[in-house]
């Protein structure tokens, strides 16, 4: 019996060193072979055929407050030091609260990050005020602005109908949101954005154009959608061929009081 525990024991050792991993350069070889193959030519017979080891991704790690160490941050609740005043470019006048986040100052205007941006992966927290005030879109109206000119829209939707390609998380008047997905009036709600810039070439006419994808809450609510121009209040979409462009959050000029926390952004180029 000892005897027989014994032989297994060598044979599976035995077995488990007939896998062997591939070699440094026999990986880059196969590395360059699927690459140049597109997934044609001969059917691969073995696994390692379309194992692909190089180059690793970066690690990204992230902290208490779910901030990726990659990411710039842009509000933190520290101050406006990565903000200015869309108008006339002068320091920003919204409100900075304790609990780390900003309320639009009415009147004061609309602010814009100082950096330009292209394509970027964004986080933005924003909350209506727990005190109801007014209708349709005249309620907590906000939004975040990509590169100036793409808004996601901000708005108290609670028991709130409004025109629905601009009611919350809608490309404005070109893209209805899959959901409604925001939390109860005065509740933090979250924004993840993943926005690809459009391209122009050089007698500026667009090439490609740009697209969003929102999660709302967690909830998928505008998927890859292929943006048609900028986003106007009256009139259709524009292309006017553009660059890098700041990220710009709205004053509605209305008393909206919509709160801004925990903001930060990866670029994607
Ligand atoms: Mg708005």
């Amino acid at each position: 019996m000892k005897n027989s525990v014994l032989f297994i024991l060598v044979f599976a050792l035995i077995c488990m060193g007939c896998r062997q991993e591939p070699t440094l350069e026999e990986t880059e070889v196969e590395e360059v072979e699927t690459k140049n193959t597109s997934y044609q030519g001969e059917e691969p017979t073995k696994p390692e055929a379309t194992e692909i080891y190089k180059p690793v991704p970066p690690k990204v790690t992230i902290d208490e407050n779910g901030v990726p160490n990659d990411a710039i941050v842009l509000f933190d609740g520290s101050g406006f030091d990565e903000w200015i005043s869309v108008a006339d470019s002068t320091a920003v006048q919204w409100h900075l609260s304790d609990d780390q986040s900003m309320t639009v100052k009415d009147k004061a205007g609309s602010i814009q990050t100082k950096r330009n941006f292209g394509s970027v992966q964004l986080h933005v927290e924003w909350k209506s005020p727990a005190e109801v005030q007014r209708d349709g879109q005249n309620r907590a109206n906000s939004g975040v602005f990509l590169q100036n000119r793409y808004e996601v829209q901000v708005l108290d939707n609670n028991d709130n109908d409004t025109y629905v390609n601009g009611q919350v998380g809608a490309i404005y008047k070109q893209s209805v949101p899959l959901a409604m997905a925001s939390k109860p009036s005065g509740e933090w709600n979250t924004y993840d954005i993943i926005f690809h810039a459009p391209e122009f070439d050089k007698i500026g006419e667009k090439t490609k154009s740009g697209t969003i994808t929102v999660l709302h809450n967690g909830i998928l609510i505008q998927d890859h959608y292929e943006l048609e121009g900028s986003t106007e209040y009256i009139g259709w979409p524009k292309n006017v061929a553009h660059g890098k462009a700041p990220i710009q959050l709205q004053d509605h000029q209305d008393n909206s009081r919509v709160s801004y926390r925990n903001i930060w952004v990866r670029e994607l180029d």
